[in-house]
């Protein structure tokens, strides 16, 4: 419902309840005025039928004589008026209308009156007032058999009408009256102070407990109004914080996902939000799709056999991302991926973000495909020979070092095979240094073509080359140097022709350094040399 609505419904619901509480309050006041006026009516009705029945009573006996009083006249309107009893006793004739009038002068006390009357009075005394005459009137036209009125600042008119009875007939038949017909009739006025004071109480309760019911309910749609306008500004903050949340949400989205790097959220092993860039990189449209294809996102991590920190999904055991965690300090870690037949690497970096109720991980992946094929290029470069692109002397010095570690730990044999071009300086000599050079290459070639993958070759110096067997005791070593040593002195170098090789060959001694070792096998090559060169010595 929108709040325009809200407050509609709210100021329809303050109306409906007044008047729902209006309407009983109203009902009960009026009930009260109405029990009020009906005891007043009781009261004149009980009046009313007592001079009935006494009129009754006179007219079943066609009227009653008695003692005049004091300077009584007889009444002039009736018909044997006087009864001569004696000299000393004359009674006048009573009839009930003399009777109610007579009766309705002694009870005319403070706040009770009565009184016959008729439209058309036999005795002018009996002339109707006008609330009479209305009354009458009233009677005559409707039928009913009794009127009252109640005006503000009078008393209480009642009046009842007189039916002719069998009774009246005796002596009104002449002038017309017929049984049931309504000629007069006796008004009753009683005083309505109390019925006043009653009644305005009432009222004025009424009106003390509809302010009651208006300000109550003013209170509670004022308070059911403060608390819309509140939760309206609640709403309106909630909704303006929400607005802002979600453009600062999309800020940093875009701020994501235009980042170059690789961005990865996970909870420990599964992914939970990739960037586009590494959606895009990976040929995927959304996380959902990524995930599907990728159960772990270290799937795409390629498998590099080398000793250079390249992570695979367990690294030491550990999964990637803890490895990352822990060694990404203290080690150079990288990941090589796929993409369109090319290597690409990138270096991986991990960092906790602590929620309310778990740890993830934010991956950062920085692609360092160019630094590290340049750094490989200049690896290669410094330990490369230009000519003979054998290795140097210093990266077999590197790789010696390393094979005799590795040697003293597994005990495992290590040969090492020294070369050196007989008579090389008449080459050079003779047919100047670029046939020499070409020389140089030739015997690096075969060298390298008859080693294995594991036997590092390299150009130890001008015209010499020192090759290391790993795992190869004298025995085989002393087999390949005669092998290379047969294969130059057969190979028919271009312009030069036939050259030979001498060769020393010698087997790691258990803990010995390095440089006794070279120079056990440099004695083996002297001593080749001095025994006629072309031939292999084994020391
Ligand atoms: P030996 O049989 O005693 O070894 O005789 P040798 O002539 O080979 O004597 P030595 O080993 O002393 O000679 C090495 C020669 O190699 C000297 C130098 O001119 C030549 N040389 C060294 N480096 C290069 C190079 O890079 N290119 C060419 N063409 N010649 C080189
Ligand atoms: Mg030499
Ligand atoms: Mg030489």
């Amino acid at each position: 419902m929108s709040n325009f609505n809200k407050y509609i419904a709210l100021g329809a619901l303050f109306i409906v309840s007044v008047f729902s509480l209006f309407y009983p309050i109203d009902v009960f006041s009026e009930k009260g005025v109405e029990l009020q006026k009906h005891i007043l009516v009781n009261q004149a009705q009980t009046h009313f039928q007592d001079q009935v029945n006494t009129r009754k009573w006179v007219a079943k006996y066609g009227g009653v004589y008695v003692k005049p009083l004091e300077g009584e006249k007889p009444n002039q309107y009736l018909p044997d008026n006087t009864l001569y009893v004696d000299e000393n006793l004359t009674l006048f004739k009573v009839n009930p209308a003399w009777m109610t009038r007579q009766l309705s002068e002694i009870a005319d006390i403070k706040d009770f009156h009565f009184r016959i009357t008729s439209l058309i009075p036999i005795n002018p005394n009996n002339k109707a007032t006008p609330f009479e005459e209305r009354a009458l009137k009233h009677i005559d036209r409707t039928g009913q058999k009794e009127y009252y009125e109640i005006s503000e600042g009078s008393n209480f008119e009642y009046m009842g009408a007189l039916v002719t009875t069998k009774a009246c007939l005796p002596c009104h038949e002449h002038q017309g009256y017929k049984l049931g017909d309504v000629r007069g009739g006796i008004s009753v006025s009683l005083s309505s102070a109390e019925f006043r004071t009653v009644t305005s109480s009432i009222k004025n309760r009424a009106i003390i407990l509809k302010i009651f019911v208006l300000f109550f309910l003013l209170s509670i749609t004022l308070l059911i109004y403060k608390q819309l306008k509140h939760s309206e500004k609640l709403q309106s903050e909630v909704n303006r914080r929400t607005k802002e949340i979600e453009s600062t949400k999309q800020l940093l989205q875009q701020i994501i996902d235009t980042d170059a790097s690789f961005i990865v959220l996970a909870d420990g092993k599964n992914v939970i939000y990739a960037n586009k860039t590494i959606l895009e990189f990976a040929g995927y449209t959304s996380v959902e799709e990524f995930r599907e294809k990728h159960e772990y996102l270290s799937d795409m991590f390629e498998k590099v056999e080398d000793n250079d920190s390249f992570i695979q999904t367990y690294n030491d055991g550990v999964h990637w991302i803890e490895y990352v965690r822990r060694e990404q300090d203290s080690k150079q870690l990288k990941v090589r991926i796929e993409k369109d037949g090319e290597h690409r690497y990138f270096r991986p970096y991990a960092k906790d973000i602590k929620t309310d109720d778990r740890v993830l991980y934010l991956v950062t992946f920085d692609e360092i495909t160019n630094e590290y094929v340049k750094i490989k290029e200049l690896e290669h470069m410094a330990s490369t020979d230009v000519l003979t692109k054998l290795f140097n002397r210093s990266k077999l010095n590197d790789v010696l070092e390393k094979e005799i570690a590795l040697s003293n730990a597994i005990s495992s044999p290590l040969s090492i095979i020294f070369i050196d071009i007989d008579h090389f300086k008449d080459v050079n000599d003779t047919y100047g240094h670029d046939v020499g050079d070409k020389v140089l290459i030739d015997i690096a070639n075969i060298i390298s073509s008859s080693t294995r993958a594991s036997d590092i070759a390299a150009r130890w110096g001008g015209e010499e080359f020192m090759i290391t067997l790993q795992s190869t005791d004298t025995a085989h070593a002393s087999i390949l140097a005669e092998k290379l040593r047969a294969t130059v002195e057969e190979y028919i170098f271009a312009i030069v022709g036939n050259l030979t090789i001498s060769l020393g060959v010698t087997e790691y001694m258990n803990n010995e350094s390095e440089e006794t070792f070279i120079k056990r096998v440099d004695k083996a090559l002297y001593e080749a040399k001095e025994s006629g060169r072309n031939r292999v010595v084994i020391k």
